[in-house]
């Protein structure tokens, strides 16, 4: 039951809030592809020939590649590796990426393996766009979503983000309810947070644009969860709502601590025991995989740092903290530590369902601060 993660790191512009690791120089775009070919081959032994049931390509921006290059990806990765019968794959995408009449890049899409679209959508107010410096505008999101259904894609996510200064609570409603109006199955919206080393950082520390309000931040977390739960989405992790049947399997994977690979730059991958992770520099992962020496960091994991992983992924879901399953894998002190430590959140911030120590939704607001109460130091 492992996962594949691709990451495609080129991007045309650079969002104001984003901290993900893109280049807006394509230039060595050809290069990256044959070196991310090369090491698909360089790692097949890493999931040690666990059927792999989910690929995902995000970045970056996937769509910027063309459709014979996403196809060979997967040729290549099918090759190497053992894949299930029932493969969920799923293609990031911008909307501007997909906006064009002609369906021309979703068409051809249609002919490879891919089955599952996630548009980085974000807002459909053009105010909001613009002060994200996303690349496209509100018509394009919204025929992004037209033309993902009239070449076929159904199984579709749309990524939002709210608590924008410039998103009005009424704003925040209409893109909800575009989403349910158009029947897209699957919905991941994110609070904006300000990452060091971004745009939208350095314009708040020197005032150009205001610190995040926080109760704005609450009050669209509430209406986006009664929004959605009204509407039958099944809220499955905090920042991600499905459908019934539409549930991104890979994602799950990452919250219940199956292996994943990840390929390209920055991409991390875990197998049980250790974590490693990609150089984050285009060239210098294109130069050594040349040369047959990927650059890489590894971490071995020590059983503090598993539970600690676990408590910040299962908690964020909606079967939440399983105490068998911690039993299981941590031992008895560990789970002691736990029930010592969660005593004080219960009843206003987590609820028990059986043996599962699940966030209500006011604890989903502090989940990392949680978290991180019961965490080993
Ligand atoms: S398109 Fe995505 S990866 Fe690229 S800069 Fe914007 S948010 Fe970041």
């Amino acid at each position: 039951m492992a996962g594949i993660y691709v990451h495609i790191p080129f991007c045309k512009q650079a969002c104001h809030y984003c901290n993900f690791h893109f280049s807006t120089n394509n230039s060595r775009k050809k290069d990256f592809v044959e070196a991310l070919l090369k090491e698909i081959t360089l790692r097949r032994d890493y999931l040690q020939n666990e059927e792999v049931q989910t690929i995902y390509f995000g970045g970056g921006t996937p769509s910027l590649l063309r459709v014979q290059e996403i196809d060979k990806i997967i040729k290549t990765i099918s090759g190497n590796f053992r894949l299930g019968g029932d493969l969920e794959i799923t293609l990031e995408v911008n909307p501007d990426d997909i906006a064009s009449k002609d369906l021309g890049f979703l068409t051809d899409l249609r002919s490879t393996s891919v089955n599952r679209i996630s548009i980085g959508i974000q807002s459909f107010d053009n105010e909001d766009l613009k002060f994200m410096n996303r690349s496209h505008c509100n018509e394009q999101a919204l025929r992004a979503i037209e033309n993902c259904l009239n070449s076929g894609y159904h199984n579709i996510n749309a990524d939002l983000i709210y608590g924008t200064p410039t998103l009005t609570d009424k704003n925040w409603e209409q893109n909800l309810y575009r989403l349910i109006d158009y029947g897209v199955p699957h919905i991941s919206a994110y609070a904006l947070t300000v990452e060091k080393k971004t745009a939208l950082h350095t314009f708040i520390r020197n005032g150009t644009v205001k610190p995040i309000d926080e109760t704005k931040v609450a009050a669209h977390f509430e209406m986006l969860v009664e929004s959605l739960n009204n509407n039958k989405f099944i809220h499955y992790e905090i920042s991600n709502f499905a459908l019934k049947g539409f549930i991104s399997r890979h994602n799950s994977n990452y919250w219940k601590s199956k292996n994943y690979l990840g390929l390209g730059p920055s991409a991390h991958s875990y197998n049980g025991n250790t974590r490693q992770w990609n150089v984050a520099n285009n060239h210098r992962y294109i130069d050594q995989i040349a040369k047959n020496t990927p650059d890489f960091e590894i971490e071995i994991l020590s059983l503090e740092n598993k539970y600690n992983e676990y408590i910040l992924t299962s908690l964020r879901t909606m079967w939440g903290v399983d105490l068998f399953y911690l039993m299981e894998n941590f031992g008895k002190s560990i789970e002691k530590h736990f029930l010592k430590q969660v005593q004080k959140h219960i009843d206003n911030s987590i609820s028990i369902t059986d043996k599962n120590y699940i966030l209500t939704n006011s604890g989903k607001l502090f989940a990392d601060r949680i978290a991180s109460d019961l965490f080993l130091n």
